[in-house]
């Protein structure tokens, strides 16, 4: 479980968190929706630990965050522009992650693992390929196989499939919904759709301006919008 207890962000003057307090249950997969600027980012760096909170704590379990070194905090992400490396096929942009991993594998265990991930995936065949010979779409789902071979606690998705066609996003919704329920993994997704965020989500949590404005269920938020600005951005969707 991770909680966040009114958690700011402050970059020079501006606050871009304004005392956020939520809490994420083990193997819940929760949307943080909001326009462009109202700190999802901010918040799931804070999470990740690449960013500190100015006030406020962030625990995982019963560890104040601050305490677990970021490499040990045992989270995966994947980012819009979080982009394999080139020169690697996916098979080694998925293994750089265990290769440089305090957990010691032999080069057999980790050839079998990648050789899972790239089932769970549904890219058996795509190996040897350069990410510059795959599909987009196919290159968010290697991300997520290499984000996912160091077995992470906690899932940081951000935006993870902004850059791709809406059909793609459908499918690849779909697909995420598929391995989370089947890792059960705790997962925190950014995005500002909000067909996405409804779509795929156990929880939306709606930020405006560094502030939590709403959170719950898809079915709750849109049966009972908080205020005018959700009802408005929830509405765009339409
Ligand atoms: P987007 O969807 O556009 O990424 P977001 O909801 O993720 O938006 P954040 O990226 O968290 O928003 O940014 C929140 C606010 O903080 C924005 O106004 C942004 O300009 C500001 N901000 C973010 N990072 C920095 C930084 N390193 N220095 C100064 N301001 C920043």
């Amino acid at each position: 479980k991770i909680r966040l207890t009114n958690v700011v962000k402050e970059f020079e003057t501006f606050r871009a968190v304004h005392g956020v307090s939520l809490d994420i249950e083990s193997g819940e997969l929760v949307a943080l929706l909001g326009p462009s600027g109202s700190g999802k980012t901010t918040i799931l760096r804070m999470v990740a630990g690449l960013e500190y909170a100015d006030a406020g704590v962030i625990y995982f379990g019963d560890e104040n965050a601050t305490d677990i070194p970021v490499r040990e905090r045992g989270v995966g992400f994947v980012f819009q522009h979080y982009a394999l490396f080139p020169h690697m096929t996916v098979g080694e942009n998925i293994a750089f992650g265990m290769k440089v991993s305090k957990v010691r594998r032999t080069p057999q265990a980790i050839a079998e693992r990648v050789g899972e991930l790239l089932d769970l995936v549904q890219l058996g065949g795509l190996r040897g390929r350069f990410p510059g010979q795959i599909s987009g779409g196919q290159r968010q789902r290697v991300a997520l196989a290499r984000a996912l071979a160091v077995d992470p606690r906690v899932l940081l998705l951000d935006e993870p499939f902004g850059a791709l066609d809406a059909n793609v996003r459908r499918d690849l919704r779909r697909w995420l919904r598929k391995i989370h329920d089947e890792l059960g993994i705790t997962t925190l997704f950014v995005t500002h759709d909000q067909e996405e965020a409804l779509d795929l989500a156990d929880r939306v949590v709606i930020l405006n301006k560094g502030r939590i404005v709403q959170e719950g269920t898809p079915e709750a938020v849109c049966r009972n919008p908080a205020d005018a600005f959700v009802m408005n951005f929830l509405g765009d969707a339409n």
